[in-house]
C-alpha cells in the first residue's frame, strides 16, 4: 500500500514525501480511507503507531475542499477541533497539522493553558479552521466568547483514555454539547475501558472500529530487562548504569513529580546531564527541558507518566523505569517510546522488593517474562527473601533464579510461560476497502504559494523542533560489557 493508493491529494502527498515517509503505517492504511469517506472512527492505537498522520491527513483533505485564501475571518471559521489531554501532545499534533498541511491554505492554531491567553484569543478572532486544544483552555475561550463552534465539521478526541485518567471527561462533555450534531467524530484511545466505550457511544455514530495491534504484541525489537535492587540503592545503580555505559538519550520514569526533580538534581550532582519534566513545571520549563533532551544537551530526561504521555521523541532507544508504574498499562505507554518503526530499543526496570507484585502484573500484561540481570555490587539484599504482600504474589522476586552478568549470553533459566487465560486474542479489525482516489474539487489554486497562515509561532510558546527523518543507527546493548564496580556510597 502506498500513500498514492490511499487517494490523498497531491498537496498532501508532497508534504508526506517531504516528511520522509515512504509508506503508510498500518493505522494510516486503515484510518485514512475511512476518515476520507466521512465515517466516524473508534481507533485503538497509541503514540508511536503513526496515528496522528492517520487522522490529520484525511482531515486536511476533507477541509481542503473549501479552503480559502481570503483574509476575511468569516471565511475561516473553526471547522475541525482536535482535543488532547496534555499540552505536549497538543503541540505535537499541531506540529503534524502544520507539517502535513503546509501546501494547503488552511489556518491552524494550538491552544493550551499555562501561557498568555491573549495571543490565542487574537488568533481565534482572525479566524482559524483547525484548532488543536487542551479542554480546559478551550473552555476558557468559550467563556470569553473568542471561539464559536457552529461550523465544526470534524471532532477528534486523541488519547481519550488519558483524558479520562486526568479527569477531563466533564469538560469534554461540555464541549460536545456545543458542537453541531451533524459532524464527523474520531476517537482514539490506547485502551477501551467501559467508560471509554460509554463516551464513544455518546459521541460516535455507527463508528468503524480500527485497531492496530498493541505495541507489546508486535514490538519484538524492544529488549526488556530488570535489575533487582534494594530501594536505597536505586539512585546509585542508575548513576552507575549511566556512567559506565555510553547510552545517549535515556528517558527515566519515576512515580512522582517530586521524585522526578530530586532524581534529576542527584544525577546532575553525579556529573550526568539530566533534566526533569512533570506537571508542576511551567510550560516554558517543560519546553526547555524537552528541547535540551532532544538536542542532546541533556542526556537524561526524568519524567512522570503524565508528563511523558504523548512525548514524541524520535529515535529514542533507551527507557529506564526507576520505579515501576502503578498501572501495568503504563509500562506499555512508557516503552512505546522505544523500539519504534522496527528499530531496536530497550526497557530496563530497577525493581525493589516492594515492587514484585507490580512486576508480576506487568509480565502478565506483556505476556512475557522480563529477563533478570544482576549488576555486581548492586544485588538485592534481604528484603527480597521476605514474603510478598497477600494478593500481589507474582512470578518476580527472590524465588527467581538470578543470573549473573558474566552469564548473560547463556540461555535463560527456564521460566514459566504465561497462563493461557492471559492470552487474549487481539480483536480482528474490520476490513477496510481502499478508497478510490477520487480527488475533491479545490477552491484555491494549489500551484500558487500562500502566506496567510496563522500559526502557533505567532501565538504560543516555542515548539520543539523535530526531525521527521529517522536515521538508522546501531543501538548498544544496555548493560553489555559494563565494568564491574562498587556502588557509590
Ligand atoms: P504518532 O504515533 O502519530 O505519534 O507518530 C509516531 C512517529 O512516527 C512520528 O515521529 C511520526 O513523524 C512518524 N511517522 C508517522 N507516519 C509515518 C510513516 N508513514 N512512516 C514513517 N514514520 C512515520
Amino acid at each position: 500500500m502506498t500513500f498514492e493508493e490511499l487517494g490523498l491529494l497531491p498537496e498532501l502527498l508532497k508534504a508526506v514525501a517531504e516528511a520522509g515517509y515512504t509508506e503508510p503505517t498500518p493505522i494510516q492504511a486503515q484510518a485514512i480511507p475511512v476518515v476520507l469517506a466521512g465515517k466516524d472512527v473508534m481507533g485503538g492505537a497509541q503514540t508511536g503507531t503513526g496515528k496522528t498522520a492517520g487522522f490529520v491527513l484525511p482531515l486536511l483533505q476533507r477541509l481542503a475542499r473549501h479552503a480559502s485564501t481570503s483574509p476575511s475571518p468569516a471565511r475561516h471559521p473553526v471547522r475541525a477541533l482536535i482535543l488532547t489531554p496534555t499540552r505536549e501532545l497538543a503541540m505535537q499534533v499541531h506540529e503534524s497539522v502544520q507539517t502535513y498541511g503546509k501546501h494547503i491554505p488552511l489556518r491552524d492554531l494550538v491552544v493550551y493553558g499555562g501561557v498568555d491567553i491573549k495571543p490565542q484569543t487574537e488568533a481565534l478572532r482572525k479566524g482559524v479552521e483547525i484548532v488543536v486544544a487542551t479542554p480546559g483552555r478551550l473552555l476558557d475561550h468559550v467563556q470569553q466568547k473568542s471561539v464559536n463552534f457552529n461550523s465544526v465539521e470534524v471532532l477528534v478526541l486523541d488519547e481519550a483514555d488519558r483524558m479520562l485518567d486526568m479527569g477531563f471527561i466533564p469538560d469534554i462533555k461540555r464541549i460536545l454539547a456545543m458542537l453541531p450534531k451533524e459532524r464527523q467524530s474520531l476517537l482514539f484511545s490506547a485502551t477501551f475501558s467501559e467508560e471509554i466505550k460509554k463516551l464513544a457511544d455518546s459521541m460516535l455514530k455507527a463508528p468503524v472500529l480500527i485497531e492496530v495491534a498493541r505495541r507489546n504484541a508486535v514490538t519484538e525489537t524492544v529488549t526488556h530487562r530488570m535489575h533487582l535492587v534494594d530501594q536505597d540503592h536505586k539512585r546509585q545503580l542508575l548513576a552507575h548504569i549511566l556512567k559506565t555505559s555510553s547510552l545517549k538519550q535515556v528517558l527515566v520514569f519515576v512515580g512522582t513529580k517530586f521524585g522526578a526533580s530530586r532524581l534529576a538534581v542527584y544525577l546532575e550532582k553525579q556529573g550526568i546531564e539530566a533534566t526533569a519534566i512533570h506537571g508542576d513545571k511551567s510550560q516554558q520549563q517543560r519546553s526547555e527541558a524537552l528541547e535540551a533532551f532532544k538536542s542532546g544537551k541533556a542526556r537524561v530526561l526524568v519524567a512522570t507518566d503524565v508528563a511523558a504521555r504523548g512525548l514524541d521523541i524520535d529515535d529514542l532507544p533507551h527507557v529506564i523505569n526507576f520505579e515501576l508504574p502503578h498501572v501495568p498499562e503504563d509500562y506499555i505507554h512508557r516503552i512505546g517510546r522505544t523500539g519504534r518503526a522496527g528499530k531496536e530499543g530497550d526497557a530496563t526496570s530497577l525493581v525493589c522488593a516492594e515492587e514484585r507484585g507490580k512486576l508480576a502484573e506487568i509480565e502478565k500484561l506483556i505476556k512475557r517474562p522480563i529477563e533478570q540481570v544482576a549488576v555486581p555490587g548492586f544485588e538485592a539484599g534481604a528484603a527480597f527473601s521476605e514474603p510478598m504482600e497477600k494478593g500481589r504474589r507474582g512470578r518476580g522476586g527472590a524465588s527467581r533464579p538470578e543470573r549473573s552478568e558474566g552469564g548473560r549470553n547463556k540461555p535463560a533459566a527456564p521460566r514459566r510461560e504465561p497462563r493461557d487465560d492471559h492470552k487474549r486474542e487481539p480483536r480482528e479489525p474490520r476490513r477496510i476497502e481502499p478508497a478510490k482516489p477520487k480527488l475533491p474539487k479545490l477552491d484555491f489554486d494549489p500551484s500558487k504559494p500562500y502566506e496567510s497562515r496563522v500559526s502557533a509561532q505567532d501565538t504560543a510558546a516555542p515548539e520543539p523542533k523535530r526531525s521527521h527523518h529517522r536515521p538508522k543507527r546501531a543501538v548498544p546493548a544496555l548493560l553489555g560489557g559494563l565494568p564491574k564496580s562498587e556502588p557509590d556510597k
